[in-house]
Formats: C-alpha cells, sequence, structure tokens
C-alpha cells in the first residue's frame, strides 16, 4: 500500500535542465560507490539520468514501482555530481525524481512509516522509542529465538542499543555565562539522542570548556534528511518548519551540530525546502548560523590549545573516516584531521580510502542492507590495512555502520564520533 504525497511547489521544475546535461558518458561508473557494489547499469549516475529521461516523456511513469526501486538504489553521495565533468546533476536529479514518485505514486510502506516515525515530535516519539528500549533490552538479554530474528530482521550481528535516558531528558543547558557573553545552540539529532547520549554529552562539555554558554532547545527533533530523502516532501518541510521555529533566536551566535549529515542538511537543505514561503528569509539567516561541530571547533581554534598540551604517552593510533555529507557535500576534510593530529595522546595516521563511502546513506542501510555491506566491504580492507586503533569519524549515520561492521565482523578497533576523542584529552588536561 502506499500513501499518496502532497506538495504545492513542482518537482518538474528545473528537473529536465539537469538531466539534459548528462552526455552519457559513463565518467560516473568509476565513482559511483552502488554501481561498483551492483555493477548494473541502472545503479549508476549514468542510467538514472536516462530512466528520468524517459519518465519525464510519460506522465504515468512517476507512479511505476519500477522506477522507484531503481532511484531508490542510490546513497545520495554526491561524488556523480562532483565528478562529471559536463555538470550534470545526478544527485539532484534523483532527489527530485523521487518527490515526483511520492507524489505520484505514494511512498512504499516501510518507508512511509520511517518518514512518519521521524518527524513526530518528542513529546509522540520518545514514549514510542522508550517502549521499544524496553522490549530491545528484553530480547537482548534473554530472547534466543527472538534474538535471532531481530538480527535476521535488522541483517546484522550487532544492534545499536537503545540508551536511556535519551540525551535532551539527561541534559542540562549551561549554567554559567560564556566567556565575553558568547552563546551557541546544541542541535544533536535523532542518533545522539537515543542511541549516543555520551557523544552529546562529549559535545556539551567541549563547547563548554571553550567558554561558551550552551543552550539546548529540549523540543528540538529530526532534522528532516531522512524525509527528504526519500522524497517525503511535505514531513521535509514541516520537519525544517519545526527546526526554524525551535532555533530561530537571536540569542545564540551558532547552532553546532556534530553529525556532518544533519548539519549538511539544515545549513544547504532548509532554503531550497523554503524558497518561496513566509519563512525563507528567517531559513536563509539560520542556515548561515548552522554549523557542523568540528569546523565551529577548529575555528575557535580547539587545535592550538591541544597543541599546548604536554607530551604524554601514546595510547595508539588514531584515522579518520570522510562521511560523504562532509567531505563531499559541506567540502570539509581539514578540520577533523587538523583536530586529531593535535591529539597528545594519540599518533594521527590517513587511511588509504578515508573518502571511501561506509555505505550507510542514511535509510539506505534499511532498505538495501545487502547493497550496504558490500559497499562497506571496501571500506573494512580500508580500516583494516590502516592498523589504527580507533577509528573516528564526525557522522552519526557512519558511526552506527562503522560500529556494526566491526562489531559484526569482530574487528578489534574502536569507532567513536571526534567529539568523543577532543573531550576525553581536554578532560584529562582540565583533571
Ligand atoms: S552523469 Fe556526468 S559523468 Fe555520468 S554519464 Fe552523465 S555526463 Fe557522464
Ligand atoms: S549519488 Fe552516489 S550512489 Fe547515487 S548515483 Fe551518484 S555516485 Fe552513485
Amino acid at each position: 500500500m502506499r500513501e499518496k504525497g502532497s506538495t504545492s511547489r513542482n518537482p518538474l521544475e528545473g528537473l529536465e535542465e539537469l538531466v539534459s546535461r548528462c552526455v552519457k558518458c559513463g565518467r560516473c561508473r568509476s565513482v559511483c560507490p552502488v554501481f561498483q557494489a551492483v555493477g548494473r547499469e541502472p545503479s549508476v549516475a549514468r542510467g538514472k539520468m536516462a530512466l528520468i529521461e524517459a519518465a519525464l516523456g510519460n506522465p504515468m511513469a512517476f507512479s511505476s514501482e519500477e522506477l522507484e526501486g531503481a532511484l531508490s538504489l542510490c546513497l545520495l553521495c554526491g561524488r556523480c555530481t562532483q565528478n562529471c565533468p559536463n555538470g550534470a546533476k545526478a544527485k539532484e536529479a534523483v532527489e527530485r525524481a523521487r518527490i515526483l514518485l511520492a507524489r505520484d505514486g505514494g511512498l512504499p510502506l516501510l518507508k512511509r512509516s520511517v518518514s512518519k516515525v521521524a518527524s513526530l515530535d518528542r513529546k509522540r516519539r520518545d514514549p514510542l522509542v522508550r517502549s521499544l528500549a524496553g522490549l530491545q533490552k528484553i530480547i537482548l538479554d534473554h530472547g534466543g529465538f527472538q534474538r535471532g530474528l531481530l538480527f535476521k530482521f535488522t541483517d546484522s550481528k550487532w544492534v545499536p542499543k537503545i540508551q536511556t535516558p535519551f540525551f535532551l531528558d539527561r541534559s542540562r543547558d549551561s549554567v554559567t555565562d560564556g566567556i565575553g557573553g558568547r552563546t551557541v545552540a546544541l542541535f544533536v539529532g535523532c542518533s545522539i539522542h537515543y542511541l549516543a547520549p555520551h557523544v552529546g554529552e562529549a559535545a556539551l562539555r567541549l563547547l563548554e570548556a571553550l567558554g561558551f554558554r550552551v543552550r539546548i532547545p529540549r523540543e528540538q527533533g529530526c532534522c528532516g534528511l531522512v524525509s527528504k530523502a526519500m522524497g517525503d516532501l511535505a514531513r521535509a518541510r514541516s520537519l525544517a518548519e519545526r527546526f526554524i521555529e525551535t532555533f530561530g533566536r537571536d540569542e545564540w551566535e551558532a547552532i553546532v551540530v556534530p553529525c556532518a549529515s544533519c548539519a549538511f542538511h539544515l545549513s544547504r537543505g532548509l532554503v531550497p525546502l523554503l524558497e518561496g514561503t513566509g519563512l525563507e528569509h528567517t531559513a536563509r539567516s539560520i542556515s548561515l548560523k548552522t554549523v557542523e561541530m568540528s569546523s565551529f571547533l577548529a575555528q575557535v581554534g580547539l587545535q592550538e590549545i591541544l597543541k599546548a598540551h604536554p607530551e604524554r604517552e601514546r595510547l595508539g593510533l588514531v584515522t579518520y573516516h570522510d562521511p560523504c555529507h562532509m567531505s563531499v557535500g559541506l567540502g570539509k576534510r581539514k578540520e577533523p584531521r587538523a583536530l586529531l593530529e593535535a591529539l597528545s595522546r594519540y599518533s594521527y595516521r590517513e587511511m588509504e580510502g578515508a573518502d571511501l563511502c561506509c555505505g550507510m546513506g542514511g535509510s539506505f542501510r534499511i532498505f538495501h542492507p545487502r547493497v550496504s555491506r558490500t559497499v562497506s566491504r571496501k571500506k573494512l580492507s580500508a580500516i583494516e590495512e590502516s592498523q589504527a586503533d580507533v577509528i573516528a569519524t564526525t557522522c552519526m549515520g557512519c558511526w552506527l555502520q562503522l560500529n556494526e561492521m566491526v562489531q559484526t565482523r569482530h574487528v578489534r578497533k574502536s569507532v567513536v564520533h571526534l567529539a568523543e576523542l577532543l573531550w576525553d584529552e581536554l578532560k584529562q588536561e582540565s583533571e
């Protein structure tokens, strides 16, 4: 059963132009992680552009399940757009075509459910996730058969544990004033709130240690990237409006976001979603204030503070995984490396293939677990070859996928969010 979507704007606008720039040269085949895993033409940008082009001439095509299936096989990593010699924007074309598919054909049940749950406000979503946490605990603690079912359903030998109390229930705003009256807001997103509150805690403590007063608006929810990626424009817009309502105050100079994917969407995706509405102007100013966390920390000079720390006994080697939304989307590669290189307790080693996609792709992992796993194999080899003890990253989707990879395949390495290592070091110094 598919639910019809609704949108007042025309996603067809500009789609023909995006598609027409593709000259079918096939250069994108060498950079597309999905094509490299699947090896079939519809999985690469060129194939998708051809399918969209054909669909544009057929008014019924965007209600086709075949087209929905083909276009769903894309991580939205952006490598095709970034590397296209002809300026064709395949990622953007796929995003727009998905909106048309959701509008004309409706979202498939699983996608609709994921988007619906993601878009619920905290009052309705937290109790639901709390019940799931109870159920998960029973299954993981006792149930042999149920445990097998859970692993089969998730196609994994490792599932992230839901952590209660959730981050927004356990954290508090700063009690002291920021140095020079400087205040920032913290947006944590769904994964930190439900699965990794310790990452949120590290982010909060880091910002406070640097002299900022940190505000954590309690009404914050999902950034909307998952809904947008599925083509659920109505829900993506309503989440964008909610973000503006929650964070559109003047009391903070920046909105700091520890997850690169949320940061990418909130700094680049809000304006296109709200263009032509009464909120467009506010969306522009809020997007400018929204910044990915490691970029913010590098901007305020944390690496200099770390470099001033005395040499310490090294605990091992650390390497860095580039999330696609960070390196391709935001174009940020130097900032997290500068921070890691400044650590006194770890030596930094660059990984060959640091920018290989991990295969998570937000909800891609849910809808295409096998392909996701095939994509992740190259990354795992790169991680193993790096001989690093710790793999740091800046996106919570990658954090989940990398953890799943190393746990399922019994690779003895830790996967951490960069904020954890940074706070660990600052904490040692202040003790
Ligand atoms: S998307 Fe770009 S690289 Fe790929 S086939 Fe078209 S023109 Fe060539
Ligand atoms: S966005 Fe990434 S996964 Fe999708 S077609 Fe382009 S290169 Fe392939």
